[in-house]
């Protein structure tokens, strides 16, 4: 589940790591890429990834992994970021580091050392005293209920963590149609739950349009019913943010969505669920 990337020229020796300014994050993001092979257990209809040109690296080198985020978040702290053009119009929001995200070209769940990877952006973090910038893991969910998973989880809590996840159906066909993933789609409810038993979790949602079409009522009232049982089984959702498609998409059958709609869309999840709901359109 990428965030729009810039990639200024400066960073790009950088393999694990990328600066962004994210809307989601109301500031700069220090991007963490763990999947630089571009690994994905989903095939979204509307990735951004490009998946034809093979990625540079198949595991994550942890030492290299904690010395690209210290070398990057030092020069945002002292203010060597917003010097670069990507970053001029926007340098006062380059020395606050809102957050650390684990978001890249690929899932994170699905590297086998995913909570040594979480501690190394902890030592990070805590030696440069990064006191008030969160670690956001964002994840189709797929992963979420792994033995070495829920260990990186635990040490996420510990050290402002939050878990974005993924939902962008509410029935078996509609995510077939745009995730076109071999995992069950129960699964994925599964794990949404048993992360949001566990300790809040933010739901990430992206509509479009299928065809034309935004996503058919009946498909949204059943998307509403599965964040409703998430909380009915005692799970803690604390908002839901709902954002369409911001980059060209390697189909032609899907589309973004206009503020129009996904304001409607918002407003019917907010009235079926109770939920807050942020949109990103
Ligand atoms: S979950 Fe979907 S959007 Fe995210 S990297 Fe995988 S295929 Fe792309």
């Amino acid at each position: 589940m990428p965030v729009v990337r810039d990639h200024a020229r400066v960073f790009d020796r950088f393999l694990f790591v990328y600066p962004v300014i994210s809307r989601r994050s109301g500031g700069l993001s220090l991007g963490v890429n763990l999947n630089p092979d571009k690994r994905c257990n989903f095939n979204c209809a509307y990735c951004e990834v490009d998946r034809q040109t093979p990625g540079p690296a198949k595991t994550v080198d942890l030492i290299r992994l904690r010395a690209e985020l210290s070398a990057l978040a030092q020069s945002a702290l002292r203010g060597q970021l917003g010097l670069t053009p990507k970053f001029a119009e926007v340098a006062a929001l380059t020395r606050r580091i809102r957050d650390i995200a684990f978001s890249g070209d690929g899932e994170p769940t699905m590297v086998p050392n995913f909570a040594d990877c979480v501690r190394a952006v902890i030592e990070v973090k805590l030696a440069l005293a990064l006191a008030d910038t969160k670690i956001v893991l964002i994840t189709n969910a797929t992963g979420l209920d792994k033995t070495d998973v829920k260990r990186g989880l635990a040490l996420l809590d510990a050290h402002q963590g939050e878990i974005w996840g993924k939902l962008d159906a509410g029935t078996d066909a509609y995510y077939r149609l745009v995730n076109r993933s071999h995992v069950a789609f129960d699964r994925i409810l599964h794990n949404l739950t048993i992360t949001a038993q566990a300790r809040p979790i933010v739901i990430q949602s992206l509509f479009m349009k299928v065809r034309g079409e935004p996503m058919p009522a009946p498909e949204l009232e059943v998307y509403c019913g599965r964040l409703r049982d998430i909380l009915a089984a005692g799970g803690s959702i604390r908002e839901v943010q709902a954002y369409t498609i911001a980059r060209p998409t390697p189909e032609p059958w899907v589309e973004r969505l206009d503020r129009a709609d996904l304001d409607s869309i918002a407003a019917v999840i907010r009235a079926r669920t109770g939920l807050p709901v942020m949109t990103f359109a």
